[in-house]
């Protein structure tokens, strides 16, 4: 059982609470929280768990990661099932088998059935019940004035920002402000972040990049005064109940797809920050027996670079690709499983020098731009991984492919982040030649959220629409609803501040 965190960077023995993990998301010495220990599974648990409902088998999963002192099971719970009973799908993650007919194990693990269409709200949708749920234990008898909240701060460049506000809305004593850039986000995700009526959110369109955005909040962060004030809390990638409730679907369509029988299974994870596939590790180092789980990048391949060499090197500029979500520069999830790797590999199983190592790398990365490991770490580290880069137009002929020849259903469509992760498994396949295993290709969101990519590859296509094809219903009522949003006139930190102080007041949480 493993109910304590530790950070990467730490070379003490010191374990922070569940709870702490998750309020704080980043250790104070600039590290990353991990379990201190991975619960294992036995084959006979896997087998009980193998019938249960998308729910059950959270709650089996998140049980093992966080004491019943802390959370009791009844809540705990509870918490799950209100955090999945927003999704369109009873299944929550629904496998589609078979997608491409032809004989090919390719499935398509669908994780784009939550509140935004995109796989970020498996996680995000339990990390808004968790905050709620500490604050109200915290808060019980306090009166308005001592109560305890949390303020929510992120920029986005898309789909984090429209999760986090559909993660937040209405929870009592909690606020969510998210910045993003006037004029450079898809007109889709303006309107899924701009058109949540909830008095506790608020989006902040902000005349200037998404690095401008970014470097407010991160200036915000570092705010010690203004983080005493309102207790700033960030819901990226980094956030330890991000990992933990992404777990759950490896196992869940692990068992969907095997159905019994003895196949190897290789999952595809369209990667960026590496948060999604990181909880696939988890899930294989707690005792899935997973064949390989291959990190899919679009050319912002640091990853896939780092896998061939050994490099670990920030480019200096980041590319726009189609798959925007995974334009990133360094992955920050990556140092967890670094400092696996480290201890395993380096430290002879020891925890506190593993903590050395990675200290070291990262000085040297931000010293020098970047870190050399050792060839036995790449060694150890593809047991567990392989990697695939995908261009955009490898991308956009994928989609295209798909879409002609898919057989169960039909004229699949895919988007474009899920189209680099199907790209890259056609490859592995090529590579492997051997039917007997199983792919699983992570899904991350619905197409209707990355409308030109998609047309631009399915224009010419007999037949298709994307009003007919692939707008939903949902998304296509958001035009007409009303927009709530406010205009920041510079990219400002203390303007930024102040516009949050004057939102809050009205929201009656300051
Ligand atoms: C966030 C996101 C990704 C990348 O996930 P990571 O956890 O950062 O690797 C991929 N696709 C979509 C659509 C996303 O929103």
């Amino acid at each position: 059982m493993s109910h304590s965190y530790r950070s990467t960077r730490s070379s003490a023995k010191e374990t922070q609470s569940f709870e702490n993990t998750i309020i704080q998301g980043l250790a104070s010495d600039g590290g990353l929280f991990i379990p201190s220990e991975i619960p294992q599974v036995d084959a006979k648990t896997l087998e009980k768990w193998s019938s249960l409902s998308f729910q059950d088998l959270a709650l089996e999963i998140m049980k093992l990661y966080i004491s019943s002192e802390e959370i009791p099971e009844a809540d705990l719970k509870e918490l799950v099932q209100r955090s999945y009973s927003t999704f369109r799908s009873s299944e929550v993650t629904p496998l589609a088998k078979n997608v491409s007919g032809n004989g090919e194990h390719l499935h398509v693990l669908e994780l784009y059935h939550g509140p935004t269409y995109a796989f970020k709200d498996v996680a995000l949708q339990f990390v808004g019940n968790l905050f709620e749920y500490f604050l109200q234990r915290a808060n019980k008898d306090l009166p308005q004035e001592k109560r305890k909240k949390i303020t929510v701060v992120g920029a986005t460049s898309g789909d984090t920002g429209s999760a986090a506000i559909y993660g937040m809305r209405g929870k009592k004593d909690v606020s969510v402000f998210i910045l993003y850039p006037t004029g450079r986000i898809s007109p889709i995700q303006e309107e899924q972040m701009t058109t949540v009526p909830d008095k506790n959110v608020q989006t902040l369109s902000v005349k200037g990049t998404f690095d401008n955005c970014q470097d407010i909040v991160k200036a915000i962060f570092g705010d010690v005064e203004f983080n005493k004030k309102h207790n700033v809390g960030a819901v990226n990638s980094i956030n330890w109940a991000r990992i933990l409730a992404q777990m759950t679907y490896y196992f869940y369509a692990y068992f969907q797809a095997i159905k019994g029988a003895q196949s190897k299974v290789k999952f595809v994870v369209p990667s960026g920050n590496f948060g999604d596939i990181l909880a696939g590790y988890y899930a294989k180092k707690m005792g899935l027996p997973v064949e390989r789980l291959v990190i899919a990048t679009n050319s912002n391949d640091i990853l896939d670079r780092f896998m061939k060499t050994g490099i670990y090197e920030r480019s200096d500029d980041v590319a726009a690709t189609l798959s925007p979500a995974m334009d990133i520069l360094v992955s920050s999830n990556f140092e967890r499983l670094l400092w696996y790797l480290a201890r395993d590999v380096l430290a002879a199983g020891d925890d506190q020098k593993a903590g050395e190592i990675l200290n070291q790398w990262f000085v040297q990365l931000k010293t020098e731009g970047k870190f050399v490991v050792d060839p036995a770490v790449i060694e150890r580290a593809l047991t567990d991984f392989d990697s695939e880069r995908v261009s955009d137009p490898e991308t956009k002929e994928t989609i295209k492919e798909m879409y002609r020849s898919s057989q169960n259903p039909k004229n699949y469509i895919l988007d474009p982040h899920t189209a680099v992760g199907v790209c890259a498994t056609k490859r592995q396949m090529a590579k492997d030649n051997d039917n007997s295993i199983q792919y699983i290709s992570l899904s991350t969101a619905h197409p209707a959220k990355f409308a030109d990519a998609v047309n631009d590859a399915l224009s010419e296509c007999e037949g298709y629409s994307f009003e007919k094809d692939v707008l939903p219903e949902e998304l296509k009522k958001l035009s007409t609803l009303e927009k709530k949003l406010k205009f920041v006139e510079k990219a400002d930190v203390g303007l930024v501040k102040q516009t949050i102080e004057e939102e809050l007041v009205k929201m009656g949480l300051f």
